[in-house]
């Protein structure tokens, strides 16, 4: 079959101005931590140093969390949604007038592709904000009590994977509700977090509302049992998640987990093959896999498990694996060097155990951190690639031949994040998708996202929901 060849379209990081070094934005400004010094962030597809960032101590901690509760006090809470509104919709369109320059940070931060961030990540984060801002003025109708009351300051932790979107899932809902915030984010991946402090300087938000400290898991520890925070909100793994979850414990401190995930994409025998094909690989491969959400278990009827195999394969050798700068690239770098070293232990581990691995036939860059797509055929669901989180571009390939089979094998994990059905038939559809102990289930498409739905977990997946009216729940007093 004959090939496209594709030139390099390389998107210019001229537009972006990393500074060598970044302080703490507290209070509305820049200020130097007086903690345990800095740490380098680097970009994951060359190992070059992009800038030194601040590693926030307990004293920075303390300062954020005074200024947020100043701020909540004086200025913030009292007033009134519709006012608060228009300074998050001023946030919104600031986002989007910076968007290609967002999106540019964010790839090189982090590694994921220009079309990602471009297409996907930056425009929902507008997006989050845009819908926020419309809820402000209205918590009264949100079905959430009459008298709606935010809860104070909200100390925000999140991780590497969608640097600016958490931040807007967890900052734009605070924000509308009332409440300020000290957000933490993950030490990979501060850099848009720290343009996004610069946007809130831009948007002439009251100093104090939003607060960023930046700083590995001991800075998190700090900001999440600091005593003048009133509401947890964390997105990361269940081993961290279930530490945040006892040290709050007692405390009366209000708590949001969003953590790991292992969804089943479950593809009956009567699903259009290359739509399923296309949702499959978009379900792994989307992000490098760095998706709490990814389909990362296949479930296939055994009757046409070779055909969809045959035509996976066919399409995975089609993924360009490369440049997060290049827009025609469809997988980027992983994001660091410890997540590549577990992506290999695991996959070590699939063979070890027995499954068969295929790699899609690609070249990998001589330097950075990179993982050419794989998925393992032959995976049973004792293997650790079947039960742990690889969170890379690893798909373990399981079958089943009856849909009660498939619901079994699809619940079998300590997770219940998302799933994904495929299949011709509607009713199929909803009986299957309410069996499914999942907090989001998407039939003939997958990883969907909208500020407008609720997304978030059962089991070891966490507790509470981010997005839609239902996001609302977890900063408002009730
Ligand atoms: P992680 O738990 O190691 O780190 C997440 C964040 O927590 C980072 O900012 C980190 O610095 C901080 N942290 C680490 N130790 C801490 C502590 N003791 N107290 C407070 N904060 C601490 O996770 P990660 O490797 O950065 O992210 C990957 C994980 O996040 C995956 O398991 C993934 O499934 C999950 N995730 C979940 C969702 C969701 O919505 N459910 C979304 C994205 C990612």
């Amino acid at each position: 079959m004959p090939t496209f060849e594709y030139a390099p379209a390389p998107e210019s990081s001229s537009i972006v101005d990393i500074k060598s070094s970044y302080g703490i934005f507290i209070n509305g400004e820049f200020t130097d931590g007086r903690g345990d010094g800095t740490r380098k962030t680097v970009n994951p597809a060359t190992e070059e140093v992009l800038a030194e960032v601040t590693e926030a101590g307990a004293e920075d901690v303390d300062r954020a969390v005074a200024a947020a509760r100043e701020a909540y006090e004086r200025v913030w809470g009292p007033m009134r949604g519709a006012d608060r509104a228009k300074y998050l919709y001023r946030l919104a369109r600031i986002i989007q007038e910076r968007a290609r320059e967002l999106a540019v940070l964010e790839s090189l931060d982090n590694g994921k592709p220009i079309r990602e961030s471009r297409d996907v990540d930056i425009p929902l984060v507008a997006a989050h904000f845009f819908y926020y801002a419309g809820w402000a003025d209205k918590l009264e109708y949100a079905g959430l009590g009459t008298t709606p009351r935010p809860i104070g300051v909200a100390g925000q932790v999140i991780p590497w994977n969608f640097p600016l979107l958490m931040l807007a899932w967890k900052i734009a809902p605070a924000l509308a509700c009332g409440n300020t915030v000290v957000l933490k984010p993950a030490e990979t991946t501060p850099l848009t977090a720290l343009a996004f402090a610069e946007i809130c300087q831009q948007a002439e938000l009251p100093p104090g509302v939003v607060n960023i400290v930046t700083g590995a898991g001991e800075t998190g520890r700090l900001l999440v049992e600091h005593a003048g925070v009133d509401k947890v909100a964390f997105t990361g793994s269940t081993d961290v998640g279930r530490a945040i979850a006892k040290a709050v414990a007692g405390t009366g401190k209000r708590l949001t987990l969003e953590l790991g995930g292992k969804a089943a994409n479950i593809v009956f025998d009567d699903a259009p093959v290359d739509q399923a094909v296309e949702g499959i690989v978009n379900g792994i491969f989307f992000n490098q896999g760095h998706v709490c959400c990814a389909g990362s278990r296949l479930l296939v009827q055994e009757s046409v498990a070779e055909l969809v195999l045959d035509r996976l394969k066919r399409r995975m050798a089609l993924l360009r694996v490369g440049d997060p700068l290049d827009k025609n690239t469809d997988v980027g770098a992983i994001n660091s060097a410890a997540q590549l070293e577990r992506i290999r232990e695991l996959t070590a581990s699939g063979e070890e155990e027995g499954a068969a691995r295929w790699t899609a036939p690609c070249e990998l860059p001589d330097r950075g951190f990179w993982f050419a797509p794989t998925l393992f055929t032959g995976v049973s669901q004792a293997h650790r690639i079947a039960r742990e989180e690889i969170f890379g571009p690893v798909l373990s390939v399981l079958t089943f031949r009856t849909p009660a089979e498939a619901v079994e094998k699809a619940n079998n994990t300590p997770y219940g994040l998302s799933a994904g059905v495929w299949t011709d038939k509607g009713s199929r559809i909803l009986a299957i998708a309410d069996r499914l102990r999942a907090g989001v289930v998407w039939a003939n498409t997958f990883n969907k996202f909208d500020p407008a739905s609720p997304f978030g977990g059962y089991k070891e997946s966490g507790y509470g929901r981010e997005g839609g009216r239902h996001g609302l729940e977890a900063y408002l007093a009730h």
